[in-house]
């Protein structure tokens, strides 16, 4: 079951108007949120990391905090499976198409929901293979903007490759990965680069951040040259549904010594068991 403007339904019966500015202009923003054990993760920054999203696009949130929770609980129990990803989509509305602006429509919202699977046990075992390019985003990458043309095209190109995922680097700078966030390991110290408006706030990062500080993993973040990327002696991915995974390919090179390194095995379980812990309540 979907929700989409005020009622829940199959998706197969869920209709949106072609001149909605989302299908026309790619004009709103969306949450990816991921629920474990039927509770939502991590949903108070979620909903604050949306409201930040809103704003940047000047289109005010069509719902408070109970309603997001109430219309999220729906979804989750309209489901089926205990894990699931949600994805929140709201748009600036149907209205005749022009750029700027228009008055009194009401912004389309959707909440739907897929399965959560764990990554690949070959993956967590070995670690994947990334790519790099150059970030030829926009600057406003911070918005969680629907409009991800760019990210798009960036991650197909890995994919063409046979790697997980693009790592981007503007002015010889990482920024982050076409969907992820990027955090890599220099004489044993976690890196990670500072947000900013060149990279999506991720929520699994602050996860990942405090869970180093928690345990007292080394950590700082910084800017990372390319030339640290490069020699870098792991590198680490994070997003909320693919978690923590290492990366052990760079641009067809290996990455320390190829194999998913001990900082990422300690985050990788300092993750497994907060979650876990969250979760139990
Ligand atoms: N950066 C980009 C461009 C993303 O699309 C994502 C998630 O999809 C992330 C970072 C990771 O964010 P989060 O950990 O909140 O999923």
């Amino acid at each position: 079951m979907i929700y989409l403007n005020g009622k829940l339904m199959p998706i197969e019966e869920a209709c949106i108007p072609v001149l909605d500015r989302g299908f026309i202009f790619g004009d709103g923003v969306y949450e990816v949120i991921p629920v474990y054990s039927r509770r939502p993760f991590r949903l108070t920054s979620h909903l604050l990391r949306l409201q930040h999203s809103l704003d940047g696009i000047h289109l005010k949130n069509p719902h408070c905090d109970k309603e997001w929770h109430d219309l999220i609980a729906q979804v989750i129990a309209g489901n089926d499976g205990d894990d699931q990803y949600l994805y929140l989509h709201i748009t600036r509305g149907a209205a005749k198409r022009d750029h700027a602006f228009p008055h009194n429509v009401t912004p389309t919202v959707l909440i739907m929901s897929t399965p959560l699977l764990p990554p690949a046990r070959e993956l967590l075992v070995k670690g994947a293979s990334a790519i790099t390019a150059s970030d030829n985003r926009w600057i406003r990458c911070d918005i969680k903007a629907i409009s991800l043309l760019p990210n798009v095209l960036l991650r197909q190109m890995a994919v063409d490759v046979g790697a997980v995922e693009t790592i981007l680097l503007r002015d010889g700078f990482l920024t982050e990965g076409a969907a992820s966030n990027i955090f890599l390991v220099k004489d044993s110290v976690l890196l990670a680069p500072p947000k900013s408006h060149l990279m999506l706030p991720g929520i699994t990062y602050d996860v990942v951040l405090e869970l180093a500080a928690a345990n007292n993993v080394l950590h700082e973040v910084r800017e990372i040259s390319e030339d640290e990327l490069r020699t870098a002696e792991e590198i680490m991915l994070t997003s909320s549904t693919k978690e923590i995974m290492a990366i052990t390919r760079l641009d067809n090179k290996i990455v320390g010594d190829g194999e998913p390194g001990p900082l990422f095995t300690r985050l990788y379980q300092c993750y497994q068991h907060y979650k876990a812990t969250v979760m139990r309540g």
